[in-house]
């Protein structure tokens, strides 16, 4: 079943995807960017990073980026100088705090929770996903105004509005224009969420997650630059508000404590919003520097099986078992994967064929092993795979025999062909020449106790004190 959170899945792009929504979220409550108004249209576009966090990562994240929506609403809701009907949003000038509290994020966080799971369900229609997508879109601002009139009749019904006041203006130019703009904006991002270039590039962006494929930077200098970031930030806005008190009184302009609590209200939100667009380009450059890291990373594949070559499999390797995945003693496996007679496959069938079964091998080892592990071929008709941990020797026995099968089923014009492999434990010694010097031992003891079978032991140990499993 599909993840109902589904934050899990692609961690490294699901999770900067939600920050993204987040900093999107701020920065059209603090700005005009989630407003939009000509007469006599005027559409708000803020309540949509919730649509999409809805739509794109699942119930949970939207329900979270709800809160951040009532929690910015509240925020602007708490100055002196909003209008009088919306303090009731505000726990400090309503009076009634749990209310507002509850009015503000409690209806919002109801509301993300509400469009998430429509848009689960939405997504597991057996048809016309599409359509059902595009509906909750649609329906999206009724939906919300619902949950936020509805609590505000509970709660302030001295408002006189109530949760059926939120259909009243559905069919107005700007609810029509609003819910049609939700509509084809959260169509237009899901479809290019799936399609194939995004699915790419989120396999890749996965793929230098696992492949720790960016150099390992400490937490601390990101978290110095993150302080001085908010330091320098706060810094300009205080200066400016109080540049823009002292131009105010060189011209004669006293302000009461109000207007300046009120002038200091407004520099928050506009530091806030700076601040998520500081976010937004520092996210920007990060996916920048690992898609760099990809491509490099690819230009060291092997052009006919699509996996790592020697040049791109070593290096790897040795900067892998560097990492922490490793320092548990006894942690992972390096094996050395050698097919079986396939002299006599290129002297029989040719060259091109023998070529094609190298993909299909590649490929069954893509299958078994590219989720945990580095897959390389160094040679003729030899791959290699570190795998890292947690690998049980169970598991590891278990993918080896599926991928000996996988291999047994590759069409070959009716020979048999079959693979042998040498498979060393990662000890306490992490040196990747040690460890392919053992493993290619325990492969020669694999095809000289017959072939078409595997050989596990490990580092440092004596070879004949591995078994041998058919
Ligand atoms: P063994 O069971 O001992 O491994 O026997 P083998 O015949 O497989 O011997 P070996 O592994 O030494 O042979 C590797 C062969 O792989 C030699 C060469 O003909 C073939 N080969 C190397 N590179 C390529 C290639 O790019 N394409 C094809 N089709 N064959 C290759
Ligand atoms: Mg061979």
């Amino acid at each position: 079943m599909k993840s109902f959170f589904d934050l899990q899945k692609n961690s490294a792009v699901q999770w900067p995807l939600f920050l993204i929504l987040i900093a999107i979220e701020l920065l059209m409550s603090f700005s005009f960017l989630g407003y939009f108004h000509v007469e006599p249209i005027s559409i708000t576009f803020a309540y949509i990073p919730v649509l999409l966090a809805g739509c794109l990562l699942g119930p949970g994240a939207s329900a979270a980026l709800g809160c951040v929506f009532g929690l910015a609403s509240m925020w602007k809701a708490s100055a002196p100088y909003v209008a009088a009907g919306d303090r009731i949003f505000s726990p400090i000038l309503s009076g009634e705090p749990i209310s507002s509290l509850l009015l503000s994020v409690g209806s919002r966080l109801l509301f993300g929770l509400v469009i998430g799971i429509l848009y689960f369900l939405a997504k597991r229609a057996k048809r016309g996903t599409l359509f059902w997508i595009g509906a909750v879109s649609f329906f999206g601002r009724t939906i919300h105004a619902f949950f936020v009139y509805g609590i505000m009749g509970l709660l302030f019904p001295q408002m006189g509005f109530h949760a059926f006041s939120a259909f009243s203006d559905i069919l107005s130019p700007s609810g029509l224009a609003t819910s049609f703009a939700a509509m084809l904006i959260v169509l237009v991002i899901y479809k290019l969420w799936n399609s194939a270039f995004f699915l790419r590039f989120q396999k890749r962006m996965q793929a230098v997650q696992n492949l720790h494929l960016t150099a390992h930077r400490s937490f601390l200098p990101g978290f110095i630059i993150a302080i001085l970031t908010l330091s320098c930030s706060c810094a300009i806005a205080l200066y400016f508000l109080q540049r823009m008190v002292y131009v105010l009184k060189v011209d004669g302009y006293s302000l009461s404590q109000t207007a300046n609590y009120n002038l200091f209200h407004l520099q928050i939100q506009f530091l806030l919003g700076i601040l998520s667009l500081v976010f937004l380009v520092s996210l920007f450059l990060l996916f920048v520097q690992r898609y760099t890291s990809y491509m490099r990373h690819e230009a060291k594949s092997d052009a006919l099986t699509d996996v790592l070559n020697r040049h791109g499999f070593f290096p790897l390797c040795e900067h892998m078992l560097k990492t922490s995945a490793f320092q548990r003693e006894g942690s992972g496996y390096f094996l050395i994967l050698d097919i079986d007679y396939f002299k006599q496959v290129n002297d029989s069938l040719g060259h091109p064929k023998g070529d094609e079964i190298l993909y299909k091998v590649a490929q069954g080892l893509r299958n078994i092993f590219s989720d945990s592990g580095i897959i390389g071929r160094l040679g003729g008709d030899e791959f290699a795979v570190l795998l890292y941990p947690p690998v049980s020797r169970e598991r590891l026995e278990e993918k080896l025999s599926q991928f000996l099968e996988t291999v047994r089923q590759i069409p070959c014009d009716g020979q048999n062909l079959s693979c042998s492999i040498g498979a060393v434990q990662v000890g306490t010694i992490r040196d990747i020449d040690e460890l392919y010097r053992t493993a290619d031992h325990y492969l020669y003891l694999a095809k000289n106790r017959g072939r078409d079978q595997f050989f596990i032991g490990e580092a440092g140990a004596v070879p004949a004190e591995g078994i041998a499993c058919l």
